[in-house]
């Protein structure tokens, strides 16, 4: 799942998760959980996270290769702001298919400047259940959160100095890579402007087109 920074790509990846039973794997909070261990390794991820910047291929190449060899996830993976750079696009090729997996789509989220501003300005994380909402788009109510308000918390790269890093950041190292999979034929453009349950079923109607897609949902169900 691509796109810029507050593109949708979590809330997306989300309920693909969910409805398709399949996992979710967010670097952006692979790191964030680094973060927390409040190990040496996290304080430098953070500084480097709040700076707007890419953690190195390194660091975020080795969490990715313990999900895809792990037989758990086999064949069952969406990449949640994984690669980031055309390296990290190349080495995911070579693991999976080192493990035996193959790219079924890459899907673009495309949505202007303004939005993902604001986008991103709003956004708010539970802590407890790890639901994203937004203040503005998509607020937490007692008919969609369970757990206490107290747990909403915003990130602390969610500002609005850190997102002009991370918008320029996007322009420069990731955006190319979706020319990488436009020419494998992958690559699916999605107007993600408008609201979470439109967008949705675009995705879906995109997944539910893949033949090899459906072959993989009933061998592996
Ligand atoms: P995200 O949660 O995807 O918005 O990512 C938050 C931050 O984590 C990014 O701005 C980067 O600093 C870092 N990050 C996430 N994914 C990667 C990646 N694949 N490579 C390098 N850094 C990453």
């Amino acid at each position: 799942m691509f796109g810029p920074p507050g593109a949708g790509k979590g809330t997306q990846s989300d309920n693909l998760a969910k409805n398709f039973n399949l996992f979710k794997i967010s670097t952006g909070d692979l790191l964030r959980e680094e973060i927390n261990k409040k190990s040496e390794l996290g304080i430098k991820i953070k500084y480097i996270i709040d700076e707007g910047k890419l953690a190195s291929d390194e660091i975020t190449n080795n969490l990715v290769s313990k999900i895809i060899s792990d037989k758990k996830y086999f064949d069952r993976l969406i990449f949640d702001g994984y690669p980031r750079n055309l390296d990290q696009a190349k080495t995911l090729d070579v693991m999976i298919k080192k493990y035996n997996q193959k790219i079924s789509c890459v899907m673009n989220l495309k949505v202007n400047e303004k939005v993902i501003t604001k986008r991103i300005l709003g956004r708010q994380v539970c802590s407890k259940c790890g639901i994203i909402f937004n203040e503005f788009y998509n607020p937490a109510t007692k008919a969609n959160h369970n757990c206490d308000t107290k747990f909403l918390l915003k990130r602390s790269d969610d500002n609005e100095e850190t997102i002009i890093n991370r918008i320029e950041t996007y322009a420069k190292e990731t955006l190319p890579i979706l020319n990488y999979y436009r020419k494998q034929n992958l690559l699916y453009e999605i107007e993600g402007t408008g609201d979470i349950s439109t967008i949705y079923k675009e995705i879906c109607g995109i997944i539910n087109s893949l033949d090899t897609w459906l072959y993989g949902m009933y061998t592996y169900k």
